[in-house]
């Protein structure tokens, strides 16, 4: 049994999908994350046990209000779509092919050959504008193939293939939430990487495959869609580098203590039978690496950040916030360095100083 068997239990691995490939790349520091993702454990369950339930991804609502945004966008083969890439992109489409993949039917594999098919055509024919409808990409993470269903369109111009990415959160005088077009970026990543990783596989250029893609929004207050550039180059850099860790995973594994796992030990109905405290001691021998952005993509969240602030790390106060510190790993250090009552080492004196009159400045504005 390889180690991160033993650290799942005896359950079936849990799948990977866009959102959870994606939320790898949101806190790439994390080895609790990178083992229990790699070893398929079920974080929802394990953090349920903890004590710690947290509801990741979109409400019922939201859900609903994407897809029929996404309907009215791709309506008509994509006419919509079309107008705004033809009007806000200024791109020149004289003639359009438009393929919905989905026409061979629901089995994956098929969708994925016809995927295949389509673009390798369009890749060889080199020229006109060509849209594919519900493509199905692969992609393999940690040893498993993963599939992704895009509710978005690869999209030829100039010989070039951009991800076109739909979201229904609105732009509004031409800004939209910082949080959610990272998120789709994100996103929007992981389906370029799974293009590419398709383009290798069939001896094309994977340079065919374009770092910019479309994001597709509702303007303003009203439905009407908009169009942005936006460039995954930094989110595609990440997530290789993760999804190369979670390959390599036993670095980090064979640090941790043998027979280490998060079995949680079902009865007959499922129900977990191992005690609160002996899975938390077992999460707790895996470094985590909190930060707030963990709220909107990890289900382990809550249990981490009361790990975080019972133990006075700096991680709980956000990646801003610890960077602005120079790295100091706990608030106690900070308040001692700042109040003088702890002594700077070499390589902390510059930011003790810094603390040092910040405490001034407060102290002055407060009396
Ligand atoms: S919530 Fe915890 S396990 Fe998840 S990424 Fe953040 S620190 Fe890691």
């Amino acid at each position: 049994m390889s180690r991160l068997d033993t650290l799942r239990g005896p359950v079936p691995p849990r799948d990977h999908n866009a959102r959870t490939i994606a939320a790898l790349a949101a806190n790439p520091g994390c080895n609790r994350r990178a083992v229990m993702d790699a070893a398929g454990i079920d974080k929802d369950q394990t953090a349920r046990h903890l004590g710690y339930p947290v509801t990741v991804g979109q409400s019922v609502f939201a859900i609903t209000r994407a897809r029929a945004f996404e309907e009215q966008v791709k309506a008509n083969g994509c006419a919509q779509l079309l107008t705004l890439l033809r009007d806000k992109l200024e791109l020149s489409l004289p003639e359009v092919a438009y393929d919905d993949v989905e026409n061979v039917g629901g089995d994956r594999n098929l969708r994925h050959s016809r995927t295949k098919t389509l673009l390798r055509q369009a890749a060889e024919a080199r020229g006109g504008g060509t849209l594919f409808d519900h493509p199905m990409l692969r992609l393999n993470i940690a040893g498993k193939s993963v599939y992704l269903e895009p509710a978005l369109i690869a999209f030829q111009l100039k010989g070039r293939f951009h991800v076109v990415e739909i979201k229904s959160f609105a732009v509004i005088d031409g800004q939209a939430d910082a949080g959610q077009v990272a998120a789709a970026a994100r996103q929007s990543a992981v389906y370029v990487h799974a293009l590419r990783e398709l383009f290798a596989d069939l001896g094309l250029d994977p340079g065919l495959i374009s770092h910019d893609v479309i994001l597709v929004c509702p303007e303003n207050f009203a439905n009407a869609p908009t169009a942005t550039l936006v460039d995954v180059r930094q989110q595609l850099t990440v997530l290789k580098r993760q999804l190369s860790r979670l390959t390599r995973i036993d670095t980090i594994t064979n640090e941790l203590p043998m027979g280490l796992t998060f079995d949680l030990m079902p009865d007959e109905d499922g129900a977990p039978t191992r005690s609160r405290d002996e899975l938390l001691k077992a999460v707790s021998e895996v470094e985590a690496r909190y930060a707030p952005e963990c709220l909107a993509s990890c289900e382990m969240a809550f249990f981490c950040r009361d790990e975080a602030r019972s133990c006075g790390s700096t991680d709980a106060l956000g990646r801003t916030v610890r960077d602005q510190l120079g790295g100091l790993e706990s608030v106690a250090t900070v308040l001692g360095l700042a109040d003088g009552t702890l002594l700077a080492g070499q390589d902390q004196a510059e930011i003790a100083s810094q603390l040092r009159l910040v405490r001034q400045f407060r102290l002055e504005a407060t009396a």
